[in-house]
This record gives structure tokens, C-alpha cells and sequence, in this order.
């Protein structure tokens, strides 16, 4: 009998490559690069205390990550595995910064990760689109010489234009010509944001930065007219439930945010971030939030909220579809 249950396909949009490194896999390139750190991982899982451990270790095990047939095999594996879910597509964010860290360029990174999106597409069913994400603690002239080069390559498979990394360095409006040079280029745009950091930074996403999506937004609650401004512009929200608990941001899954954003007509898609390191899948994300009282009206709308979301709608739909494989 099957274990997927018995729901409508998922669709995710906020999921980082580095993120779906699986201990197995992390294992495999510390042993073909000699590492042997019981840091990285014990147990056969990734173990972390907080936020700054987290970001330790994610850093530790990126950094396994050294050339572009090992992004390829990060891409493939993670592709692989999750297609014999019940997700049938995918916006995976990249972060070309960091693969150049590691020697790999952006024509070379694409030119990795293309062949091993269309091999699990023709495979496994499974659509996957690629968001290049801008790291925002290495401040605006960086992100606008990445959307600049992003916007100079094309690719069929990237379709967005994002950014991660610290809230606490920078505000959003910092980067307002490097995601308008992403919007010119055609790129749908979203970004993390009130994540950590208040309301006012989601503020500046929304009306500077004129983002398509929001990447977490949870600050969002306790300002009400925020609230409102994010449900009438009917604005797709990123939201990731596991990460949150996990990294000690939120309390628990029952006094997690998405019920109130729900409440207030948020458009709110979930996710799972970074699912190898948070230990979960799509199905973890709804049973959690089942657990925690979500009702099955609110489910279907969050998993509706996923297709809705799409940056690649024909992508999307076509693959909505698909069976998962045998
Ligand atoms: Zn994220």
C-alpha cells in the first residue's frame, strides 16, 4: 500500500539546493574530498542548537559541495528523491556567490544542473524550475552585478530572482536596482524577509522591491494593516513551518504564524526550506500543521496556494498531473 497520502500533488517554491544535501550525500563528497569532520553530521542526520549552529554547519557542509558535478549530483539526488513523493514541482534556489566560492561560474553551474533537471523530468515526472538568489549580507553591488549576469544568460529553466541570507545586514530598499534589473530582464522576483527581522523590512520588499512573493513574512503578524496590504495585493507567501520551529524562531507548530495570516486572507504556501537539514518533507509540513489544528479547508487552500504561486504556471500545470513514479 501506498504511503502517500491521499491529497492533491504539492507544488514547492521555496526550497535551497544547498538545503537538500542529504546526509548521504553529504557523506559521499566528504569522503571524495577526504573530510572527515564528526561535525558535519552524526547519527545519519544534522544535528544543530539554534540559528548560529545551524548556519555553522549548513556552512560546513556547502562547502563539501566543491565542484559542478557535484551540484549536478546534489541537484539529481535531491530531484530523484523527492519526485517519489507526492511533489510534482519545484522552484529550487541557487546561489551562483557561492558555487563561484567554490571555483564553479555561472554558465558552468547551469550547464550542471540543466541536464540533471531534464533527466528527473523525463524520469520521474517531476518540473523543476531554478530561482538565483542574491546573498544579501554581501550587500547591493554584488546582488546587481548578479542580476545583471543573470538577466545576460539565458536559460529556460530560471525563472526567478531572489535573495537570501542575513535580514540583519542591509535592508531590503539597499537593493532596489538589482531586483529592478531583474524585473526588467523578466524575471518574476521574490525575497526573504521578516523572517527575523520586523514588519517594516516586509514593508520595503512589497513597495521598494515590488516583489512577485514573499519568503517567510511571519513578522507580518501584529501589524494588521500589513496583513490586509499582503491578502488584497493577493501576494504568495513563502511560508516554512519546520524551519521556523526548528531553528527556535517560532515557539511550536500550535502557535505558529500561518494560522493567523490565514485567518487575516494571506495567500500562504508551505515549505520546507532546507529539508535535509530540517529533517522534513511536504508531507511532514501538513502533518504537523494537521497536528497543530489546521483544518483540511486550510490545507487545501495552502497546497492550492503552491500551484498558484508558480513562477513557471505552464511548467507547473503541465507537470500537476504527472503521477509520481512506481
Ligand atoms: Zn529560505
Amino acid at each position: 500500500m501506498s504511503s502517500i497520502p491521499p491529497t492533491r500533488p504539492f507544488a514547492e517554491l521555496h526550497v535551497h539546493l544547498r538545503g537538500t544535501i542529504s546526509h548521504a550525500v553529504a557523506m559521499s563528497l566528504a569522503q571524495r574530498y577526504g573530510v572527515t569532520s564528526s561535525d558535519i553530521a552524526t547519527n545519519k542526520e544534522f544535528t544543530f542548537g539554534g540559528f548560529d549552529d545551524f548556519l555553522h554547519k549548513y556552512h560546513l557542509v556547502g562547502e563539501l559541495v566543491r565542484g559542478a558535478q557535484d551540484y549536478a549530483l546534489v541537484c539529481h539526488s535531491y530531484l530523484a528523491r523527492v519526485a517519489r513523493s507526492n511533489t510534482r514541482y519545484v522552484e529550487l534556489m541557487v546561489s551562483p556567490d557561492h558555487a563561484l566560492d567554490a571555483g564553479v561560474t555561472y554558465a558552468e553551474l547551469l550547464r550542471a544542473l540543466e541536464p540533471a533537471i531534464r533527466d528527473c523530468e523525463a524520469k520521474y515526472g517531476i518540473a523543476c524550475r531554478l530561482i538565483v538568489t542574491a546573498v544579501r549580507h554581501r550587500g547591493p553591488e554584488a546582488a546587481e552585478a548578479l542580476a545583471r549576469l543573470v538577466v545576460a544568460t539565458a536559460s529556460t529553466l530560471v525563472v526567478g530572482f531572489g535573495m537570501c541570507g542575513n535580514e540583519r545586514v542591509n535592508t531590503p530598499s539597499a537593493f532596489r536596482s538589482a531586483f529592478s534589473l531583474a524585473r526588467q530582464g523578466g524575471l518574476k522576483t521574490t525575497c526573504h524577509v521578516g523572517e527575523l527581522c520586523d514588519a517594516a523590512h516586509i514593508r520595503e520588499a512589497l513597495d521598494v522591491l515590488q516583489v512577485d512573493r514573499l519568503g517567510h513574512a511571519i513578522r507580518s503578524v501584529g501589524d494588521d494593516g500589513l496583513l490586509r496590504e499582503i491578502a488584497s495585493r493577493k501576494i504568495v507567501v513563502e511560508v516554512c513551518p519546520t524551519s521556523n520551529v526548528r531553528l527556535g524562531l517560532v515557539a511550536s507548530f500550535n502557535v505558529h504564524p500561518v494560522f493567523q495570516m490565514l485567518a487575516a486572507g494571506v495567500k500562504v504556501s508551505v515549505n520546507t526550506d532546507d529539508p535535509a537539514f530540517m529533517a522534513t518533507t511536504m508531507e511532514d509540513e501538513f502533518a504537523n500543521l494537521r497536528a497543530a489544528g489546521m483544518t483540511e479547508e486550510f490545507v487545501a487552500e495552502c497546497v492550492g496556494n503552491g500551484w498558484l504561486g508558480a513562477f513557471d504556471p505552464a511548467a507547473a500545470k503541465a507537470a500537476q498531473s504527472r503521477l509520481p513514479p512506481p
